[in-house]
């Protein structure tokens, strides 16, 4: 098992504000969110980052996670006018976790370029 603090979050060793739970899938809301919406999306299987992740085997979970971002979107009302779905990898992506997350944000105008 990993331990990163979203392992803590998945075993309920440590508290999150919980959106969406399935067998393979957790989300919950960011704790510093950078939107009105703002949800990390996870999977229970420890996978550290996007270049981790192998097409073939992870095809369906990485589905399900699209899944559970559509139907948070509905749920919190931000689907009609559109979301930003990110995945930081590594250092120079700016990721801070190394248990994979995709973020869910939305509820304003995204700006492009990121940064
Ligand atoms: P990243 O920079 O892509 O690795 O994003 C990690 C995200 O996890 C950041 O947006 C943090 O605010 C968020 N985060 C860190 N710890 C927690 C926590 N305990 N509960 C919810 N979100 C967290």
């Amino acid at each position: 098992m990993g331990n990163t603090i979203f392992s803590k979050i998945i075993n309920k060793e440590i508290p999150a504000d919980i959106v969406y739970e399935s067998d393979t899938i957790l989300a919950f809301k960011d704790i510093r969110p950078q939107a009105p919406v703002h949800a990390l999306i996870i999977p229970k299987i420890e996978i550290p980052k996007v270049s981790d992740i192998k097409g073939k085997e992870h095809a369906q979970l990485l589905g399900e996670m699209i899944d559970a971002a559509n139907k948070i979107a509905r749920d919190t009302g931000i689907s009609e006018d559109g979301f930003r779905l990110v995945f930081n990898c590594g250092a120079n992506g700016g990721q801070d976790v190394y248990h994979l997350h995709m973020h869910l944000l939305g509820g304003r105008q995204m700006k492009w370029p990121p940064g």
